[in-house]
């Protein structure tokens, strides 16, 4: 049977020490519950101290259930020269609902001497005292060994009698932290080793490093094929500095690649789903890189791979993606010819015949020379496809459109959009406001043309992105515009190429909400959307 590994999630406590990053009590409460829906063990909160947010967030969580994460609040042994019992921060661990606390103290003579100023015997008083403290209030103790790896290298006699120390005091792990994120694989490897063979019997070893190093995944899966049985990490590698190790990466390898037992395989479904959620939530864009979750993480491109995948998909992918959740995107590029144009579109339902998808290359060749870019917009490239199969019904016919955008003596700008079209044989006029002209335009377009097709209610724009293409040209050069959109379950690209940046916009606008009405999109459940728009 696979070995059983625990995930430790510090999201909470150490990713919230990465810059910018900030969630409230209600959020990291969504945090916690979608961590436990992908199967994670322990989730560290926090300090339950009396700052009023740690607080509101550890009273929130005690009336939380889940499926079976336990909750670990953080706190630090107790001070020098005192006793644990009188210890308040100690006091509030123990008090806290959290059936599990964690520990972290010092291990490496060189914080004793220059940060703390204690003495080496009462750094292993402090440690026993603390962990035994909280152990006889009844509480399970995860010991964190700060610095273990320097501190194993500059006096490694030291650095396991620290955690012998929280072993014998009745701590039921020994997390040994590269907390520099300093060490290299090999380091690790050989220390881990030595402390498994010294305490492994007794007690359980849990790893938590950091990625200065770039090194932050590859030191926790070394860890654990040594001998470690927990691992702790932030969701896509959150925290100061470098980051955290990304728990989301290690779960994916230990499970995938190293055969180790840590979620139940449905459950490792929701990884990508997860990463999305909690950038969302921490405000974060999410990586297109990230391994397993990225968006470019089965992403193909050049002709040989794209045919290279449709005909056996081990031959560039390293593992089927819905195993982690994710979708296997196939990029539209000159670059790749008649293959991936036939497997878009039979992924959307079309099908062209080997002289449509000629067709189409063609087009997109053509596309590509005026400066469109395909590849960002799957859309744009759905209804491409649709037009070459003649299997297109335009939402509406243009008569004209017109902008005014006006600066006034105070500073104000004011914006306002025109439209006349005709949908089937009615003719619309709309005037709408907006806080740019692509968004004025957005707002009268959606007027006109909501009443027929509600469900163009449910489409956000999400991101506008402009380009220059031709910079030496100056202002008379072309303007690319690319356009997400979403309707909360499917996001799709569109894109507009013109000399001026509002008619290119507007391309890309038309083409974002003819995109969301294709079937298969405009079936998905609906969704009361707020309609964001560029300005
Ligand atoms: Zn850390």
């Amino acid at each position: 049977m696979a070995q059983q590994v625990l995930l430790y999630d510090t999201t909470l406590r150490d990713g919230m020490q990465g810059e910018g990053m900030s969630l409230s009590a209600d959020e990291k409460v969504r945090v916690a519950h979608a961590l436990d829906q992908l199967g994670v063990h322990l989730i560290e909160a926090g300090f339950p101290s009396s700052n009023p947010k740690e607080e509101a967030l550890f009273e929130l969580l005690a009336g939380e259930s889940f499926e079976h994460a336990e909750i670990a609040a953080f706190g630090m042994t107790r001070r020098k020269d005192s006793v644990a019992a009188d210890d308040p921060a100690l006091r509030v661990l123990a008090d806290c609902f959290a059936p599990v606390c964690t520990l972290v103290g010092k291990t490496w003579s060189l914080h004793l001497e220059k940060v703390t100023r204690v003495d080496p015997e009462e750094n292993l008083r402090m440690i026993a005292d603390s962990v035994g403290f909280l152990r006889a209030q009844g509480k399970r103790v995860i010991y964190d060994a700060e610095h273990f790896f320097d501190a194993y290298a500059d006096d490694a006699d030291y650095a396991l009698r620290c955690l012998r120390a929280a072993a014998e005091a009745g701590a039921e792990n020994l997390t040994l932290c590269d907390t520099n994120g300093a060490t290299l694989p090999g380091g690790v490897a050989e220390a881990t080793v030595a402390v498994v063979a010294e305490l492994g019997s007794a007690v359980d070893i849990g790893i938590h490093t950091h990625d200065d190093a770039g090194c932050g995944v590859a030191t926790s899966l070394v860890a654990v094929q040594r001998g470690a049985r927990l691992v702790q990490g932030t969701v896509n590698g959150y925290g100061e500095r470098c980051g955290n190790a990304n728990l989301l990466t290690i779960l994916a390898n230990l499970q995938l690649k190293l055969g180790y037992d840590c979620v139940e395989p449905r459950r490792l479904e929701r990884l990508t789903e997860t990463a999305h959620l909690i950038d969302e939530l921490c405000n974060v864009s999410p990586n297109p890189n990230q391994p397993y979750v990225g968006a470019n993480a089965f992403a193909h491109k050049g002709g040989m791979h794209v045919a290279g995948v449709n005909r056996d998909t081990r031959t560039f992918e390293h593992i089927e993606p819905e195993q982690v959740g994710a979708d296997r995107r196939l990029l539209i590029s000159e670059l790749s010819g008649k293959g991936t144009v036939e497997a878009r579109a039979a992924k959307t339902g079309v099908d062209l015949g080997p002289d449509g998808a000629a067709r189409v290359a063609d087009r997109v060749k053509e596309l590509e020379h005026q400066g469109y870019h395909l590849e960002a917009a799957d859309g744009s490239f759905d209804l491409l496809i649709r037009k070459q199969a003649g299997d297109y019904e335009p939402l509406f016919t243009l008569e004209s459109w017109r902008v005014i955008v006006e600066k006034r003596k105070d500073g104000a700008v004011e914006t306002e959009a025109t439209i006349k079209i005709w949908v089937d044989d009615e003719r619309y006029i709309r005037t709408a406001e907006g806080n740019g002209p692509v968004n004025a335009l957005d707002n009268a377009l959606r007027d006109a043309i909501c009443e027929r097709h509600p469900h163009l209610r449910d489409i956000e724009l999400v991101n506008y992105k402009v380009r220059i293409l031709d910079e030496s040209k100056g202002t008379g050069a072309a303007t690319r515009v690319l356009l997400d959109a979403g309707d909360g379950s499917e996001t799709w690209g569109t894109i507009g190429v013109s000399e001026n940046i509002i008619e290119a916009s507007w391309e890309a606008l038309v083409d974002s909400l003819e995109a969301g009405m294709l079937p298969g999109r405009a079936e998905h459940a609906r969704r009361p959307g707020s309609e964001v728009a560029p300005s």
